[in-house]
């Protein structure tokens, strides 16, 4: 491990190789603890650049913590919608709640205060800590844990037992003391951006004269690959119930007003608002939604209408690959489900939906017979 002038000068290049190359992201223009945590939250598995757009939307209407901590959840999840990973705007949201009944609506500065809130983990702690507050935690993330193991040539996985302890030692050695939340960013930076996890540009590494893994020649070779979890196929069928108005039917998330529906809903889209889906074998889609919609919203009466089949969704959500087979009926009158809405389908961002019920809601609107139909309803 580094010491001496050796650390001061690790320390002095990276910081100031950060200090001129660091990108200019909003969420770096200031110190407020409420903004720091926002972008934390959201960064987690998510790229940057998609979480920009729904920072500055979400600050613009939720300015404070009070402000998030009363506003209806409806309202936070659509403000979070197409953003994926829905607890975690729950979890903000009861731990705003916390902040403002026991922290006067100031995230905490103890780390056993910070780590007791909804949402709030070890890595999340500490860089929250450090950057809004200069506390002296070190972070660890998968980004901060590959520079590290590529500079001391840690080999084998990094988050098996003991590894991921050595690291996080490394990490709180390391950091710089006068300025954790600078030295934080400018790891996370430098693993964000140089030392990426297929082609690390070590050339340009402002610290690659302290790399053992530079030195030795092998570090692409860090972290070592895991073994991929295989693809799991999933077929679904969704029901796009459209009304002589042009509205289609919603069914709500298990947290609004429960509907007839859930039970049998797959979990993909049942955690937001959605088309009547259910899971069915692909020769058998329309028969097998027909059956669903028949027992779940027409209360086992016979439904006679011909489902019409619309262009195929593909969508991919960690280890599953989904394929949507969308289907369009027309009813006179939409069948009177608990909890659930009429909406037209250029209006759906006005509820919390997944990107996979949007692209559902697309495949109905682009249909030309669909097209046709509004057109001449309209
Ligand atoms: Fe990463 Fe290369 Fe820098 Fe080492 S020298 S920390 S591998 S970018």
């Amino acid at each position: 491990m580094l010491s001496g002038a050796a650390l001061t000068r690790f320390r002095k290049n990276l910081l100031a190789w950060f200090s001129q190359f660091q990108r200019d992201l909003p969420w770096r223009r200031t110190r407020d603890p409420y903004h720091i945590w926002l972008s934390e939250i959201m960064l987690q598995q998510t790229r940057v650049r998609a979480v920009i757009p729904y920072y500055e939307r979400f600050l613009a209407r939720f300015p404070t913590v009070d402000a998030l901590a009363s506003a209806p959840e409806e309202e936070v999840l659509r403000l979070w919608s197409g953003l994926g990973y829905y607890s975690r705007a729950r979890n903000l949201q009861r731990a705003a709640q916390q902040i403002v009944a026991r922290h006067d609506g100031l995230f905490p500065r103890d780390l056993e205060e910070a780590l007791a809130l909804p949402g709030i983990g070890a890595y999340t702690a500490a860089a929250i800590l450090s950057i809004a507050y200069q506390e002296e935690h070190a972070v660890l993330d998968g980004n901060v844990a590959r520079v590290l193991a590529r500079l001391s040539a840690v080999r084998g996985a990094l988050r098996a037992n003991g590894a991921w302890q050595g690291l996080q030692k490394t990490a709180t050695h390391l950091l710089a003391n006068k300025s954790p939340g600078d030295w934080n960013q400018a790891m996370m930076e430098l693993g964000a951006t140089l030392c990426s996890p297929r082609s690390p540009q070590c050339l340009l590494c402002p610290v690659g004269e302290f790399c053992e893994a530079r030195k030795r020649g092998f570090a692409d070779l860090i972290p070592e690959k895991r073994a991929k979890r295989d693809t799991v196929e999933v077929t679904l069928a969704a029901l796009v119930l459209l009304d002589t108005q042009n509205r289609a039917l919603l069914l709500p998330p298990p947290n609004g007003a429960k509907s007839s529906a859930a039970d049998d809903v797959p979990t993909l889209v049942s955690r937001t608002w959605h088309f009547p889906t259910v899971s069915v074998h692909f020769d058998a889609a329309a028969v097998e939604l027909k059956k669903f919609t028949e027992k779940s919203l027409f209360a086992g009466r016979k439904f006679s209408a011909k489902l019409q089949p619309l262009s195929k969704v593909r969508h991919a959500v960690t280890y599953r690959a989904v394929t949507v087979l969308p289907f369009q009926v027309r009813v006179e009158k939409l069948p009177n489900v608990c909890g659930a809405k009429a909406l037209d389908l250029d209006n759906l961002s006005s509820l919390h939906v997944s990107n996979l019920t949007r692209k559902v809601a697309q495949a109905a609107t682009k249909d030309p017979l669909t097209k046709k139909q509004r057109a001449a309803s309209a």
